[in-house]
């Protein structure tokens, strides 16, 4: 069912700490976890709050996780849905939601607003390439931006996005007073995939000779999200095989699997997802 379309986690637990690297976008966002927290100190001065920041970046890089640990860090309520979640609405029924989903997040303000995937929703208009679904879509586009003019950041709702196609989204999007902030999000580099593993080794059981900076130097071009994921793997790998910590040769069992595509049908282990 579609009835319950968004995620409202109203304890956030992540903070800046759960994110490791993406140093620069932190401090970005920094001041989104400020506005959200003291509205009346920019306002008093006559500022305007932004309404909306646009996370930019290729998949597994973090987006969410940063989204929702300026909620964590704001204390603040966080409301998630993703623009593929769209894609196969009735007629009417996607604009209904995002009003639904305004309506809500105002009423917990102050809080986020985090649409994942939104080139699904925000693709320019009149450029028919969906099948069949393009007005639906238009018209929840339509919606969003007519709900975006409609609220003033004054009452603490501030919206994030994540999208690694920004050059589809309708020009509407971006203009001032709708999504004018934008943050680039990279793949980690070595140093920051470092960081990434210190994070996710921290819930792992290990044996002496597994390093981040080891580890960080076999996975060039992996995203955070692979990286979460190898060591998840690497820790059932190791379970499997009866050990009491998970060594060299399971990351590296873990690598060879996720880097050959988890082809086989009947996986004995899985993925996250
Ligand atoms: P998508 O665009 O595919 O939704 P995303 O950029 O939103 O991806 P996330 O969902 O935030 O990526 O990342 C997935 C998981 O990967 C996170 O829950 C986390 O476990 C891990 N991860 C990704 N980036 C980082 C990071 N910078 N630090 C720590 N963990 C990370």
């Amino acid at each position: 069912s579609k009835a319950t379309l968004f995620d409202q986690n109203s304890k956030v637990n992540v903070t800046f700490q759960d994110v490791a690297g993406l140093d620069e976008a932190k401090e970005e966002v920094m001041e989104v976890v400020d506005f959200l927290k003291n509205p009346k100190k920019y306002t008093a001065l006559g500022g305007k709050i932004p309404k909306g920041v646009l996370l930019v970046g290729p998949p597994g890089t973090g987006k969410t996780l940063l989204a929702k640990a300026v909620a964590g860090e704001a204390g603040a309520p966080f409301f998630s849905i993703s623009g593929s979640d769209f894609v196969e609405m009735f007629v009417g029924v996607g604009a209904s939601r995002v009003r639904d989903l305004f309506k809500q997040a105002r009423e917990k303000a102050p809080c986020i607003i985090f649409i994942d995937e939104i080139d699904a929703i925000g693709r320019a208009r009149g450029r028919g390439n969906m099948q069949g679904g393009n007005d639906e879509r238009e018209n929840t586009l339509n919606q969003l931006l007519v709900e975006m003019d409609g609220f003033s950041t004054d009452k603490g709702v501030i919206l994030m996005a994540a999208t690694n196609r920004p050059d589809v989204l309708d020009s509407a999007l971006l203009r001032p007073g709708r999504f004018d902030r934008q943050i680039g999000i990279d793949r980690p580099d070595l140093k920051g995939r470092k960081a990434i593993f210190s994070v996710h080794l921290k819930t792992i059981k290990t044996a002496p000779g597994v390093e981040p900076e080891e580890l960080a130097e076999m996975t060039p071009g992996f995203a955070g999200a692979d990286i979460a994921n190898i060591c998840n793997e690497a820790a059932l790998v190791a379970a499997r095989r009866n050990k009491q910590a998970v060594d060299i040769d399971d990351f590296n069992y873990a690598l060879d699997r996720i880097i050959g595509g988890l082809e086989k049908k009947n996986k004995l282990i899985s993925p996250d997802e």
